[in-house]
């Protein structure tokens, strides 16, 4: 006997709980399947520990600079361990939540791993379900290259059980995640490699932001060797791993190797064939502006799209979902332009918009662009200097805004409030008319010249 919803969501991460969620608020007969942890890849190995060892990483900064502000500060040891140990009971309080706020939004928990029968039915480990509206969120999963010795590897996944701080890692990629990882490990007093294959980093965002973050890395002692492939690992008597590389190259004595290379999106367990899904070559599920798969009634959410694979995507795609099929609002979907995205850097950056090279290409000519670069007040009196860098990319005769890229302290907070005022067609006099916040370093981006 098979159990009947009006719509199940495969996965309970970002997009699943909440197309699940918003679908109950309308009434709907909800249910979640999960074969993990409840929240997700977010909340168990993403953004929210990622984001505590990014805060952790901060007082390591604020520390070395504490003496330039007047306080004698005596020595100071960090313990992995024991923030580790915070964050995991953190983590763990985060899904002890979802358990009962799932119960308390009638939204039914189904543990296991689903896979189709049929376009309207799920197995789960022998149990049938069946739903009018079946939403595919189950996120994806670390690469790893088929390099010999990328086993001795771990991924980001490693990286949130890693018991302490590795004296040297080597970390191979050049994305958000490489970022992110090199700058928390070099923090908290990991001496730390980065390896490109390619000439730069965050290859994709504009290029002011990923020559100012490379200095910044640079100047925090961060190895980045770029044009270097990993040709082959191994594991030295001493324990140590030692990375050949294609060039020629050959770097010694690492206790750590991360794979930050990209992901996968987990789809070959599903048996989608059985529902008539299609896939792209890569296994990510093409989908309409709707979210539909073009089987009628499954709709896919979040980063197995394979578009924008951020937390607040998934989640903005699956309520508008929602509210389209059980709210009433006929038309109602994400559009994928504009959305803001913060890396987890040191400096931090904050982006929104066409880069300055995309906006040249689409349209020319009409492109204006606004620069600066300058100290921010707190680094005038710091030993650690870092810089804070802004552009502003404009299009036509009325200057209309639509590129906003920031890097530096506060970068990260900042962008929101500009990401709503780019997205409402905000022209550079909008900005301009906005009467500053004075001492800022936003307040540049409203007195730009
Ligand atoms: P997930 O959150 O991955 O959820 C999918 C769920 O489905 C998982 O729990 C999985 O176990 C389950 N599942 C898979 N297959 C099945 C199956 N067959 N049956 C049952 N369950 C299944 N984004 C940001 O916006 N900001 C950040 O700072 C940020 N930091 C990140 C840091 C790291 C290290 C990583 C890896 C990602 C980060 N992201 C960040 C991206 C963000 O985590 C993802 O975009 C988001 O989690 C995608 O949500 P989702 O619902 O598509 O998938
Ligand atoms: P990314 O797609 O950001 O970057 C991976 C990069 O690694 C590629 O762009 C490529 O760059 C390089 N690469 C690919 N294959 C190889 C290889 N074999 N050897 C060496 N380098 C390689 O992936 P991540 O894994 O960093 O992150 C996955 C996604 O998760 C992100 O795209 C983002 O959407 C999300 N995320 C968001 C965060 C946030 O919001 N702050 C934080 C972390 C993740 P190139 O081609 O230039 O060599």
């Amino acid at each position: 006997m098979s159990k009947h919803y009006d719509l199940i969501a495969i996965g309970a991460g970002s997009g699943g709980l909440s197309v699940a969620e918003r679908a109950a608020r309308y009434g709907a007969k909800c249910a979640v399947i999960e074969k993990g942890r409840l929240g997700g890849t977010c909340v168990n190995v993403g953004c929210v520990p990622k984001k505590v060892m990014w805060f952790g990483a901060g007082i390591a900064h604020t520390l070395k600079d504490a003496t330039d502000y007047g306080f004698q500060v005596g020595e100071t040891r960090f313990d992995w361990a024991a923030l580790k140990a915070s964050r995991d009971a953190y983590v763990k309080g985060i899904n002890d939540w979802y358990h009962t706020y799932l119960s308390d939004s009638n939204i039914d928990e189904i543990a296991g791993t689903a896979r189709f029968v049929d376009a309207r039915t799920l197995d789960v480990d022998g149990q049938r379900y069946t739903a009018d509206h079946i939403v595919i969120a189950p996120g994806g999963a670390p690469l790893v290259p088929d390099t010999p010795g990328a086993e001795l590897g771990i991924t980001s996944d490693g990286f949130f059980e890693l018991e302490q701080l590795p004296p040297r890692v080597a970390v191979v990629g050049s994305g958000y995640i490489a970022v992110e990882l090199a700058g928390l490990f070099n923090a908290l007093g990991s001496d730390v490699t980065m390896l490109l294959r390619r000439e730069h980093l965050l290859r994709s965002f504009d290029a002011m932001l990923r020559e100012n973050l490379t200095e910044e890395m640079f100047g925090d002692g961060i190895d980045i060797l770029a044009r270097t492939q990993v040709k082959q690992i191994t594991r030295e008597p001493d324990g140590t791993l030692c990375i050949e590389c294609e060039n020629g190259q050959r770097l010694e004595g690492f206790d750590e190797l991360i794979w930050a290379i990209g992901r996968y999106p987990l789809t070959q367990d599903l048996n989608l064939e059985a529902a008539g899904v299609a896939m792209d070559e890569e296994g990510y599920i093409p989908v309409d502006k709707f979210q539909e798969t073009g089987v009628e009634g499954i709709y896919a959410i979040g980063d197995v799209t394979g578009c924008a694979q951020l937390t607040p995507v998934a989640i903005a795609a699956g309520r508008r979902l929602s509210d389209r099929l059980f709210g009433g609002m006929k038309g109602r979907h994400l559009p994928y332009e504009n959305i803001a995205t913060v890396v987890f850097s040191h400096p931090p950056i904050g982006t929104v918009g066409l880069t300055e090279s995309i906006a040249r290409d689409l349209h020319g000519e009409s492109v204006k662009v606004y620069q600066t670069r300058f100290t921010a007040m707190y680094n005038a009196l710091t030993e650690r200097k870092q810089k804070t860098a802004m552009k502003l990319v404009t299009v036509g005769a009325q200057e209309k805004v639509v590129g906003c890229h920031i890097i530096g302290p506060g970068a990260d907070e900042m962008l929101q409030g500009f990401a709503v005022a780019i997205r409402m067609g905000a022209t550079k006099k909008d900005l301009d008319d906005t009467v500053a916040i004075h001492p800022t370093s936003s307040e540049e981006l409203v007195t730009m010249r």
